[in-house]
This record gives C-alpha cells, structure tokens and sequence, in this order.
C-alpha cells in the first residue's frame, strides 16, 4: 500500500549527490492467496525492487507490505516488521533469481544445496535427506543425484536445484525474479510448466517478475506493468493481452514475436526512447517522451491510477479513448 523506496545518489567526481531515485514511488498491488500475479516491464523499472522488499532486502522508505500468513488471521506489516519477524517468515517467503548459475555454490553437493534453510533450521540430516529426495522427485530431478556437484548439470536442471529448494520449507509465497530468463526457449517452456504443476500441488501465491511479456502471458492470473516505479497497468491477464489500456502495456504487447501467420504484418506500436533516468524522471505522465498520444494534459499531470470496469486499473489521462491492439488468447 504507497509503497515507496527512495535511495540517495551519489556520483562525479566529488561524489556530490546528484539526485534521489525513486525505484518504488507510490505502489499499490494485490496478490490474492494462491494466484500467480504476473509483474512486467523493461530492465530498471523497479520490478526487481518491489520483489526484493518484500523480503526485506532494502529498507521500504514509506508505505506497506501487508502479509497474512496462511491460515494465521492477523495481517503483518513487513515493511516495519521486526527481525525476529522476518526470520519467522523465512520459510513463508522464498525468492527464485534468474541466473541458476550464480546463484549455486559450486562447492555444495545437490543435497547441501537443496538441504540448506533446512540444515540452517536444525532439522536432521536423516530427515533433511528425506525432504530433499521428495522435492527433487517433484521437480523432476532423480534423487540418485543428491551427492553430485552443480557443474555436473545443465542450466534448465541447475534452475530445478534453485526451484527445489526454494520449496522444500513449503513456502506459502514465492517471488520468481526472471526465473525462466537465462534459459532457452524449450528449457524454459518445460520449467515454467513446471513451476504451475508445483503451484497446485503446493497451494503456492506468485509473484512472477519478468521483463519478458510472453513468459507472464502463459502463467498469470492478472499482469501489473510497471513504469519507473509505479504501476500503469493492472488487470486479468487474458484481458490485458486482448485489449491493453496503457500505451505502454500496447508497445509491450507489440513487442512480443508472434507466431500465428494471420497475425503478422498487423500494425505494431514501436517502442521508441529509452526508460528515463530515474533521478530526473519526467514530469506529468512518465511516459510522455515516448507516447504517441501524449497530449499537454499528459506533459502536466501525473496520471492516477485509477479503476476501471472489469476490475481493471489503469494510469493514462486517455485509457478511454484509446483504441490499443493486443493479441488474442
Ligand atoms: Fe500517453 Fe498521456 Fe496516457 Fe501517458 S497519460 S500514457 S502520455 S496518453
Ligand atoms: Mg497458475
């Protein structure tokens, strides 16, 4: 709720400050238990961020990051939630990152790897091995493989690693930061599968974050687009793909290879300019340098988010005049 994160810049050469970025300003989103919430934009627009804080890896500046548990009644402020509050929540919350060779430490075997929030919990190893052998059976990995090293798989199957544990403490929600990005394309279809499969059997909520429209477009209950660090877009996913409101969210649509031969050579809305810096961001609506529909309202007034039918939001003076393509289901 308003959630803000504001940091301090400091560049030059006298490491004058230059500026505040404000990587969150002002965001309002709701991802309802069990659904997967789709979060797009281009790199830098403070997706990642958002993701991180709710785990707390930065300091929110102002707003909330309201929580319930599952099955507990009261609603937790992460924003302002104590340590030991989060240490208690480590096991409700897990993080999936993008790059499954990074984040897997070479010198672990499979079991360290996949074993680990369980090993930092105390649990025993007998029973850590147990768990482990479950989940690795779950994500489609033999669990014979539980005493080799990272370097003996491939990327798709070294995501499955990062996947399984993340999900061995059965987390409640899982924030997927690009978890399918540095994959190709077969690999990529198979673990997103993968993770919707995992998404029913373990009763999961996502927050599925990716800079890449087509990989939300298969998962998502709803899609929120993000613009330099506020919402413009949120909606039921099969709506937003029909029948975008924001030209941002159509220049995202159009940018999405199509396959279907009846639908290439249709007229494409080019996203021209580049994300502004987010120091000096422009006034008005954000988007206005790069919109073909900008109007002098548009270069003044910042545009709300505002609801729409539908259970659709949207943040463009002109959402209702606009007539946006999108692509069929
Ligand atoms: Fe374009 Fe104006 Fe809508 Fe912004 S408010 S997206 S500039 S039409
Ligand atoms: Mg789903």
């Amino acid at each position: 709720r308003n959630l803000k994160m504001h940091f301090g810049q400091s560049g030059g050469f006298f490491r004058q400050k230059t500026g505040v970025v404000k990587a969150v300003d002002g965001v309002d989103l709701t991802v309802a238990d069990g659904e997967t919430v789709g979060l797009v934009g281009e790199s830098g627009c403070g997706k990642s961020t958002l993701g991180r804080a709710i785990l707390r890896v930065y300091e929110p500046t102002s707003g909330e990051i309201r929580y319930r548990r599952r099955g507990a009644g009261d609603w937790i402020d992460l924003a302002r939630a104590s340590p030991k509050t989060m240490t208690d929540l480590r096991n409700d919350i897990r993080m999936i990152f993008q790059d499954p060779f990074t984040s897997l430490n070479a010198r672990q075997t499979v079991l360290e790897a996949i074993g680990q929030p369980l090993f930092a919990r105390g649990v025993a190893r007998s029973e850590v091995r147990d768990r482990v052998a479950m989940i690795m059976g779950k994500v489609g990995l033999r669990p014979e493989f539980m005493p080799r090293y990272p370097h003996a798989f491939s990327g798709g199957e070294r995501q499955r690693i990062v996947i399984a544990r993340a999900l061995v403490v059965e987390p409640h929600l899982v924030v997927a930061d690009e978890a399918v990005s540095a994959l190709d394309v077969s690999v990529r279809a198979q673990t997103l599968n993968l993770l919707q499969d995992l998404q029913d059997d373990f009763n999961l909520t996502y927050l599925f974050i990716s800079h890449d429209l087509s990989v939300v477009k298969h998962v998502s209950d709803h899609v929120a687009v993000m613009y330099v660090g506020r919402i413009v877009e949120f909606a039921p996913s099969a709506e937003i793909f029909a029948r975008p409101l924001h030209p941002y969210t159509a220049s995202l649509i159009a940018a999405i290879p199509v396959s279907s031969p009846n639908l290439r050579g249709r007229p494409r809305a080019e996203l021209t300019g580049e994300i502004p810096d987010p120091s000096k961001p422009p006034p008005g609506c954000q988007f206005h340098p790069r919109c073909a529909f900008a109007t002098e309202a548009c270069r003044k007034d910042v545009p709300p988010l505002r609801p729409m039918a539908g259970g659709r939001q949207v943040a463009c003076h002109h959402a209702e005049e606009l007539e946006l393509a999108g692509i069929p289901a």
